[in-house]
């Protein structure tokens, strides 16, 4: 069993923490907040009084702190975790961050002579409380190894994310699909209660379709993922209902930003000579106008 500094005892870290005391972990805990603190205590942890209390006579020091700017006090600040940390010492951050400050921080922590992965978490408090969170580790495999049994107390699945960084990139972009798929759903759900349509009924339909499965594992796997884009459902039809769709909404004045943004990306394909290619060449097409080489000749 180890000895955990844990800082940031907030709706993650504290079932977090709890996970890993319950898991016969000794846990010397850190937050601005003294009652997260002392409930802490109540199962078991003992109380650190700043960052560098924390990383006292640790093996391992997890931050679970709202940004990025936190993360970076918390390790460099006055009373800071690396006042006190051992050389041999992990300190793992858990937080959402910018990448881009995760590489600083790496780097910082390297430059210093300290051992710095990340592995921020999916899923949600309820899954944090039950030690089910997804962990998606970003480190080299020796620090994962070393990590494992504390990602065991507090996730049921570990993802190697490829490498230092790789885990803060992978959290990102899964987060940025889900939020934005979260708004697009709701123009779908606002536009079928506007037209008069049951939205059970609906839910139905699109639950069995990619609208709401998703285009990774069904319409792309077959098309652009494989090389093909012979239209199965050409280009420019998909652009001519998305424009119905559109229209039907301004007409029943409800907003689709999100439509609206999509649509932009039809017609660039079009403009580019897609329109008879099929629908997934909108990957290929933002791929080239990102400056990334084609794949698909
Ligand atoms: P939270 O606001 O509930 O908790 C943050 C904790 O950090 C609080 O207890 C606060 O007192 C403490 N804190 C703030 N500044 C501090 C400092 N300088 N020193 C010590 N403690 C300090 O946030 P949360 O929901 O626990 O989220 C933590 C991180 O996890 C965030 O980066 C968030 O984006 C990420 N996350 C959250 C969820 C979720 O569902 N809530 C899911 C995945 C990831």
């Amino acid at each position: 069993m180890s000895t955990v500094g844990f800082i940031g005892l907030g709706q993650m870290g504290s079932p977090m923490a709890a996970n890993l005391i319950k898991g016969g972990h000794s846990l010397r805990v850190f937050d601005i907040s003294e009652t997260a603190v002392e409930k802490m205590v109540e199962l078991g942890a003992t109380a650190a009084t700043s960052p560098a209390d924390a990383a006292l006579d640790v093996e391992f020091v997890i931050t679970m702190l709202p940004n990025g700017a936190l993360v970076k006090n918390a390790l460099f600040g006055e009373n800071g975790v690396t006042e006190t940390l051992d050389k041999q010492a992990l300190l793992i951050d858990m937080s959402t961050v910018h990448p881009f400050e995760t590489d600083a921080l790496i780097k910082e922590m390297s430059d210093k002579g300290f051992s710095m992965m990340e592995a921020p978490v999916g899923r949600t408090s309820d899954h944090a409380i039950k030690g089910e969170l997804l962990i998606l580790a970003g480190g080299t495999l020796q620090q994962i190894t070393t990590a494992q049994p504390l990602f065991d107390c507090m996730g049921s699945e570990t993802v190697d994310a490829g490498g230092p960084g790789k885990g803060i990139r992978v959290k990102i972009i899964n987060n940025y699909m889900s939020i934005a798929l979260n708004a697009l759903s709701a123009e779908a759900a606002t536009l079928s209660e506007a037209i008069g349509l049951n939205f059970d009924a609906a839910l139905k339909v699109m639950s069995g379709t990619p609208a709401g499965k998703g285009h990774f594992t069904t319409t792309w796997p077959g098309k652009v993922l494989a090389g093909d884009l012979s239209p199965a459902f050409m280009l420019d039809l998909a652009h001519k209902d998305l424009g119905i769709a559109l229209d039907l909404a301004n007409q029943v004045n409800v907003p689709m930003p999100c439509g609206a943004a999509s649509r932009e990306l039809y017609s660039i394909a079009r403009a580019a000579g897609r329109g008879r290619q099929d629908w997934t060449a909108v990957f290929e097409q933002l791929r080239v106008t990102s400056g990334l080489e084609a794949k698909v000749k």
